[in-house]
């Protein structure tokens, strides 16, 4: 990868918050979808959680497939989502419209946070709703209930990096080096990140102008066949 590019890689990950996300509960539709997910890229986001009922899996996961920028973590259901979400310390906000529910511009989104969204009709779950700490609302004044939820979501997201950069938490890296390398060598080589998932062959190391610091032996798997590599590495645990 060229030195420009591998600083503009550098320069995303610097400000990626780990301690922000969105947990998407059966948000399904591959536009919103897809919207939301490439809001949590612009404001930083590092991974994203997604939850799917079956009957909403396969439009909603087609979506996350062109993702290359943020993680995406699916769960089984919505009571593991949040308990993972609550064992990393995060504050768990569900957006939904009720009488308990706060305007989401009063929540301090400096603590680490996840918040939730739901599916385009139905909005969340009451499980969702019993276990998050805290119901945010956009407040709608006009003739219509509700906002379509790729909008809701940016301006969620928004109020929250607005709250962030104000804390300057943009200008502290979060993301550890070694996630720093992955995403590097993602970004930066997918043909051949494709290959070394395909082969079973670990990340190289990237240094500080881009290119691959690899050694030689890597270099060699690289050429040879899935195959030949697996009857290597047998050779090798034999010896
Ligand atoms: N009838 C559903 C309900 O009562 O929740 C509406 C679902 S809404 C179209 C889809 C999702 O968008 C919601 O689950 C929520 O995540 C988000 N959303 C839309 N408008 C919102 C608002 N005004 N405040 C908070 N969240 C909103």
């Amino acid at each position: 990868m060229s030195p420009e590019r591998y600083q503009r890689i550098r320069d995303v990950l610097a400000k990626r918050q780990t301690d922000l996300t969105v947990c998407l509960e059966n948000v399904h539709k591959p536009h919103n979808v897809s919207a939301i997910v490439r809001t949590c890229d612009a404001i930083g986001i590092h991974r994203v959680h997604t939850v799917w009922e079956e009957k909403y899996k396969l439009r909603g996961g087609t979506a996350m497939g062109s993702q290359q920028w943020v993680r995406v973590n699916n769960h089984d259901n919505i009571t593991d989502a949040i308990g993972a979400l609550k064992s990393q310390g995060m504050q768990v906000l569900v957006t939904h419209l009720s009488e308990d529910a706060v305007d989401f511009r009063d929540v301090d989104y400096t603590r680490p946070t996840a918040v939730l969204f739901g599916q385009e009709k139905y909005g969340v779950t009451d499980e969702a709703i019993a276990m998050a700490d805290q119901d945010i609302v956009i407040p709608m004044v006009g003739m219509v209930q509700s906002l379509n939820v790729s909008v809701a979501a940016a301006l969620v997201l928004y109020e929250a990096q607005r709250q962030r950069q104000i804390a300057g938490m943009y200008d502290i890296q979060h993301l550890d080096e070694e996630e720093c390398q992955r995403m590097l060598f993602e970004g930066g080589y997918p043909r051949l990140q494709k290959m070394c998932k395909r082969k079973e062959i670990p990340y190289p190391p990237i240094d500080e102008n881009g290119h691959i610091a690899a050694d030689e032996r890597w270099w060699q798997q690289m050429q040879m066949s899935p195959a030949a590599i697996k009857a290597l590495h047998a050779d090798e645990a034999a010896e």
